[in-house]
């Protein structure tokens, strides 16, 4: 019988983040929980699997839901999937514990879509988000694109495109769905057989496509915007000078209707311009007015975006803002008398708040301060056989400014941290 084979390395499509990037990930993480924080949001940690009817809600005929959830069935006989996105979570959340209105909270963390793999796409991937649950109010339209595009602006971002659309009301949306497929209906031998697929399942998902001919047909195709019902426009009319006072730039494009079923209303996206075409999508969002009742809630109002956290730091990476941080730490410690010093000393400074590391299996004094080079510290603090026997401890500077010898001290072992707190 043939073995079987044998893999360890790590499934297609997802990634493994090493430091230093891991550092930028979670530095990216805070810039985005101080900006959304200062505004008042609450953190939420939401399941990373749900029932697999929770996603169903989002809307049967989504991509996400339709082709790429990674549903599987537990020991107990239950349907469950790993999350494609958190607002359907955050959703059930709000129905589940009924919080205080207006609820604002923002999340991080993965989401999983069987996705087709490529650069900036990947199966297992980051987002950070914001909700707000229970207000109709267009200037929180505005507010919540602020807050992505004051997130974007604080990560030196200067490239990042906001697209803006309203997809109207419930009816409007239905109405225009029902024109689009009068139109493309009338065209349907010239339309790709992708979008002749997508046409049966979700007609506004034909107007996505980019395939040669189709292109063509959807430049015919009939305007959202002569179908949103008074009160949508007037909305929308709001969202766009709340924008203009604050000085956030945007284009305006009826075509941008989104993945997911349940939008209303506004919807955005925010593309970086400093990155190809196929992966600029960095983030987007929208209303989801209706949501809330799909999940066997209260009539709630909703709104929210999600900001890819892979795709975001490409874009860094391409416009060379956000650069790793430097990592590591202020103090490296030496001790070449077996030890028990630096197992201490390392102990005293951690709790002091002092960054510091050690060498480790008593190697040479030689092997020790190579290591302490790397490390990137500031400073040695050097134990040997003397300065143990004297209560003394050596401090000897790493990093040399320009211009500067580095000369070493020694100091008295119980005035380590004072010292160092006075130097570092
Ligand atoms: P969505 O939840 O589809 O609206 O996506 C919001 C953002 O998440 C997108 O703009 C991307 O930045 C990011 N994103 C979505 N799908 C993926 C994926 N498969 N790989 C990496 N990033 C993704």
């Amino acid at each position: 019988m043939a073995e079987p084979i044998v893999d360890y390395s790590r499934p297609k499509g997802t990634r493994d983040i090493l430091p230093p990037e891991s550092q930028r990930w979670r530095g990216l993480v805070g810039v985005f929980a101080d900006v959304v924080q200062a505004a008042g949001y609450g953190y939420v940690v939401p399941p990373i699997f749900e029932h697999v009817e929770v996603f169903h809600r989002l809307g049967e005929a989504t991509d996400v839901v339709a082709k790429e959830m990674y549903e599987f069935t537990d020991r107990g006989g239950r349907r469950l999937a790993l999350r494609p996105e958190q607002t359907a979570s955050v959703v059930r959340m709000f129905v589940e514990n009924r919080p205080a209105v207006p609820w604002k909270v923002w999340y991080a963390g993965p989401n999983f879509r069987a996705e087709n793999v490529q650069k900036g796409r990947y199966r297992q991937f980051d987002q950070v988000g914001i909700e707000v649950l229970g207000v109709d109010d267009p200037y929180l339209d505005v507010e919540v694109i602020a807050l992505a595009w004051r997130f974007y602006e604080r990560l030196g971002l200067t490239q990042v495109r906001l697209v803006l659309n309203s997809l109207g009301a419930a009816g409007d949306r239905g109405r225009y769905a029902d024109a689009l497929r009068d139109y493309f209906g009338s065209h349907v031998d010239a339309l790709s057989s992708e979008s002749r697929e997508t046409l049966a399942r979700n007609p506004l998902r034909v107007l996505d496509s980019k395939r040669g001919n189709d292109r063509d047909i959807v430049a015919g195709a009939p305007r959202l915007r002569d179908y949103l019902s008074p009160d949508a426009a007037a909305h929308f009319e709001t969202v766009q000078d709340g924008l203009r006072a604050l000085a956030i730039p945007f284009d305006v494009d009826d075509r941008l209707v989104r993945g997911l079923d349940y939008y209303r209303n506004t919807t955005f996206e925010f593309a970086a311009d400093a990155l190809d075409a196929a992966q600029n999508a960095i983030g987007g969002g929208g209303r989801y007015d209706g949501l809330v009742e799909e999940m066997g809630g209260p009539p709630t109002a909703g709104i929210g975006f999600a900001l890819g956290v892979d795709r975001t730091l490409l874009a860094c990476d391409a416009e060379s803002a956000f650069g790793a941080p430097l990592a590591g730490v202020d103090v490296f410690v030496v001790d070449t008398t077996g030890g028990r010093h630096a197992l201490s000393l390392t102990d005293e400074l951690w709790r002091a708040g002092i960054r510091a590391d050690r060498a480790y299996e008593n190697r040479s004094m030689k092997a020790q301060m190579k290591v302490a080079d790397r490390s990137g510290a500031a400073v040695a603090l050097i134990v040997g056989g003397d300065e143990a026997e004297a209560g003394l401890v050596t401090l000897r500077p790493l990093r040399r400014r320009d211009g500067e010898t580095a000369t070493q001290r020694q100091i008295a072992r119980a005035d380590v941290i004072d010292e160092l707190k006075r130097t570092l």
